[in-house]
């Protein structure tokens, strides 16, 4: 008997795998469905690669908050140098490749 619900539904596979590895080092069993529809196909329209991250719906609630969390763990930061506004993961300005500043705007 299955007892697991969707956690989220996206078209990016690297995406998923990345949070499947964040919420399994949690301790949170992830499936990762959908794979099968672009397995070494190689034809497949982008728009068709549906990837499903699956968790027990008693692990539902934590791997909400989890994501939620790693959201949070990476703001945007701006760049002290040419003022550019960079990805949370970024270490370095993609502009000017100056470190990353601990100050936020
Ligand atoms: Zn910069």
């Amino acid at each position: 008997m299955e007892q697991r619900k969707v956690l989220l539904t996206g078209g990016n596979l690297l995406q998923a795998h990345t949070w499947k590895g964040l919420l399994e080092s949690s301790g949170i069993s992830v499936d990762v469905r959908g794979e099968a529809l672009m397995g070494g196909v190689g034809e497949l329209p982008v728009d068709m690669q549906t990837v499903e991250l699956w968790v027990d719906c008693e692990q539902l609630t934590a791997s909400q908050a989890l994501l939620a969390s790693l959201d949070v763990e990476q703001p945007s930061w701006q760049c002290v140098q040419c003022h550019e506004m960079n990805d949370g993961s970024f270490e370095l300005c993609w502009q000017c490749t100056s470190p990353r500043s601990e100050t936020h705007n």
